[in-house]
């Protein structure tokens, strides 16, 4: 930040799990924040996650490593008191109902125990011992230890309330305030009125890159996801989530556009006693409809890996739209040539894992620190000059 500009708030754009986290930082290091949205707090894909913070859900290579920081910054904020009872720690398991996805399996053990997880193999027997509740046609489990679970609207209303943010509701902006020429950003656009800033961070999701000249870098992605009724007593026989094998390979990271429906199954044990199942992966869609083909399938799906399933009452449905970076990795960093713009934004489905860490990084480059951790694979100048989705 210019000297002369310190005055000004920091003006962060959106309030979702990554906005709020990088006004909680930089309010905690006393920089003043403008912490702006275009409708509410968690109104975007935060408020409609399922809330995995999981290293073992993740491809090999930056986003494995950025997850595993990211996971333990969670157990650091749990333990020095800001997400007490908002982050709970449990194992992730992977399920492989053939041979072929007992090796897909088998090779992401490898990755994850290189990349410093701890993860156990269960087979036939141990399985019925660890899991009495899954089917009986599981030919192999991957356990991965200590990972954890957070509710992406109870992590951004901790962080606003800490920090004393107060959030503009329904300021939805229109453009930036920058002048390429002079490679510096004055403030943003909202309607008729600017609003100046010392120094603008991008954190809007979908609505990220018109903001910063990239519109088709991204696309949406939509989630389908119901909530079953409460049953505490199934619930507890489940340790941690079930994900089935085929949901790493939903997790496409080339960019391939997809007409399918991309299912690939999670059964998550909420603190609450019901079980959140999730979720499609539906290129291209931005509505947050639901329909009953998507929620009959993860049903079913849902009830082939867990019969006991099949009893309960679905209470409600839900979907969010994740945004898709074309290359399957988030920009985060510095724009180039604008000495005081910032973005972090294109998490698709991992951003309530790697939320709060974006955050701190994000409060880092602007108060001219290091990162804290390296974000050369997400540098968000590699897309430049490019119109890269089709
Ligand atoms: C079905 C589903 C399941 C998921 N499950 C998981 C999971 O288990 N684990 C996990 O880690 N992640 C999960 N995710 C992904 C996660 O929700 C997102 O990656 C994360 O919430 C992105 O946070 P964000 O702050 O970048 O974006 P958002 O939460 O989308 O916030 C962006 C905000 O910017 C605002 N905005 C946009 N444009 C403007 C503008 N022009 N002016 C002002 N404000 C603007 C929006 O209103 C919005 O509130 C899931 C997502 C979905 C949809």
């Amino acid at each position: 930040m210019g000297e002369q500009q310190s005055s000004l708030p920091v003006v962060i754009i959106g309030a979702g799990i990554v906005g709020a986290a990088t006004g909680y930082f930089l309010a905690r290091a006393g920089v003043a924040v403008r912490l702006l949205d275009a409708a509410a707090p968690a109104s975007g894909a935060t408020g409609a996650a399922d809330g995995a913070v999981s290293v073992g859900s993740k491809q090999p290579g930056p986003m494995m490593d950025m997850a595993r920081a990211g996971t333990a910054l969670y157990r650091e904020l749990a333990e020095e008191g800001l997400l007490r009872d908002l982050f709970h720690t449990r194992p992730t398991f992977f399920v492989a109902k053939s041979a072929s996805e007992a090796e897909v399996l088998t090779a992401h053990a490898q990755a994850l125990r290189a990349a410093g997880s701890s993860v156990v193999w269960l087979n036939r027997d141990s399985i019925a011992r660890r899991l009495p509740s899954l089917c009986t046609d599981a030919v192999g489990v991957l356990e991965v230890e200590n990972e954890g679970h957070a509710v992406g609207y109870s992590i951004v209303s901790r962080l606003i309330a800490a920090a004393g943010l107060r959030v503009d509701r329904c300021a939805s902006v229109s453009a930036l305030a920058w002048d390429r020429a002079s490679g510096h950003v004055g403030g943003v656009r909202i309607g008729d009125q600017i609003v100046a800033a010392s120094a603008v961070v991008v954190a809007a999701g979908g609505g990220a890159g018109a903001l910063i000249d990239l519109p088709d870098v991204s696309r949406p992605r939509r989630g389908q996801q119901l909530v079953t009724e409460r049953a505490p007593v199934l619930n507890a026989s489940l340790p941690g989530s079930v994900l089935s094998a085929s949901y790493l390979l939903s997790k496409k990271t080339d960019g391939t556009r997809s007409a399918s429906r991309g299912y690939g199954v999670v059964i998550d044990p909420l603190q609450t006693g019901q079980f959140l199942i999730g979720s499609t992966r539906e290129d291209g869609q931005t509505n947050r409809d639901n329909d009953i083909e998507a929620i009959a399938h993860l049903a079913a799906t849902a009830r082939e890996m867990m019969p006991a399933l099949g009893g309960l009452r679905i209470i409600r449905c839900f979907a969010g739209v994740r945004t898709a970076m074309c290359d399957g990795l988030p920009m985060v960093g510095r724009l180039k040539g604008i000495d005081n713009l910032y973005v972090a934004a294109g998490f698709e489905g991992d951003g309530i894992c790697l939320g709060p860490l974006t955050g701190k990084i994000i409060a880092n480059l602007v108060q001219g620190r290091e990162p804290g951790f390296d974000i050369s694979a997400f540098d968000p100048n590699r897309f430049a000059g490019e119109r890269i989705a089709a």
